[in-house]
């Protein structure tokens, strides 16, 4: 039975780091109900809330080349063992373990609340990114419909936009993106860190297969939707071979991505813990490696950096 609060279920809500760092505050009134997946959504749990708002603002300081961000979930069932959005959870007093994974915050409102929010006279119309906190195309994306209201809102009220995703469920919505790309700046972009099929099963165990990834990005620049991919994240000793990184640059190009960006990954605090412990128990014998090239750091050194991303900059050259 859901329950009509969180407060039975221990959780706290409390001033979050959402969307890159910006606060958000849930409070216990906008937990109002939960549901426990069945079907295909079994071993799932959504967190019904009412955001108080949807279009979130950058921090200045940051580097971002947005400075607005919509998530209209928390938590994600792609379940990377790298993802820097983790630590989120530990804000609402859920794990970032698989709590992350299994326990996603939905954003009920979000699509009135978006509506709302554009019409303001406040809103200038500036560019809103999604995926860069979790993804918009995760699972529970089939059973809420939110993105999909999203890009239809943001389509209506010309207002450009940026998807970032692993989810080939997109492609359910090609026609609203094809609408909105009619009226407005409509850019999308696939994090495809490797084809290497070990490394995938192991790293990314809910996302969609790497190759039905590339088919989306075919398929969406196809319709006219502008599809970049990010090589991310290339994690150092696993996925950074020479052959690895060509293999996934080629298919990417081959498949007509408008960019091919390769990142190194990224360990902030909290997510780097949780990582190395995973590599433990998956990889041990990637452990000390990653410790000493990563020191105390959440980046490579720059030498580093430039040496594992340099395989797609030579495929990139060569093409
Ligand atoms: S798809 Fe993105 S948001 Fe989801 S778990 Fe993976 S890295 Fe995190």
């Amino acid at each position: 039975m859901p329950s009509a609060n969180g407060r039975d279920q221990g959780f706290r809500w409390r001033r979050a780091d959402d969307d890159g760092g910006q606060p958000s505050l849930f409070s216990d009134e906008e937990l109002f109900d939960r549901h426990v997946g069945i079907g295909e959504y079994r071993g799932l749990e959504f967190l019904h809330v009412n955001a108080k708002r949807i279009i979130n603002p950058v921090p200045p300081q940051s580097r971002m080349g947005f400075r607005y961000t919509i998530n209209a979930y928390r938590g994600c069932s792609h379940a990377c063992s790298y993802c820097f959005a983790r630590p989120t959870h530990d804000y609402l007093g859920l794990g970032i373990g698989e709590d992350f994974e299994r326990k996603l915050v939905v954003k009920i409102n979000a699509v009135e609340k978006l509506k709302a929010e554009l019409r303001s006279p406040k809103w200038e119309g500036d560019l809103i990114a999604m995926g860069t906190n979790t993804d918009p195309y995760q699972r529970a994306e089939g059973k809420y419909h939110l993105t999909r209201g999203i890009v239809q809102a943001l389509g209506d009220a010309r207002n450009p936009f940026s998807i970032l995703t692993k989810g080939t469920l997109i492609l359910r919505d090609l026609d609203v993106l094809t609408a909105a790309a009619q009226r407005t700046d409509v850019r999308c972009a696939f994090s495809i860190g490797t084809l290497d099929e070990a490394v995938w099963r192991a790293t990314e165990p809910g996302t969609p297969h790497p190759r039905r990834r590339v088919e989306a990005v075919r398929r969406l620049n196809v319709a006219g939707i502008p599809t970049g991919v990010l090589v991310a994240p290339i994690i150092p000793g696993w996925s950074d071979r020479v052959e690895q990184l060509e293999e996934v640059t080629e298919a990417c190009l081959d498949a007509g991505a408008t960019s091919v960006t390769p990142i190194a990954l990224h360990l902030r605090p909290g997510v780097k813990e949780h990582f190395l412990a995973f590599v433990d128990r998956c990889n041990p014998d990637l452990g000390a490696g990653l410790r000493a090239r990563y020191g105390g750091r959440a980046y490579l050194l720059r030498d580093d950096q430039k040496a594992v991303t340099a395989p797609v900059h030579e495929v990139l050259r060569r093409r």
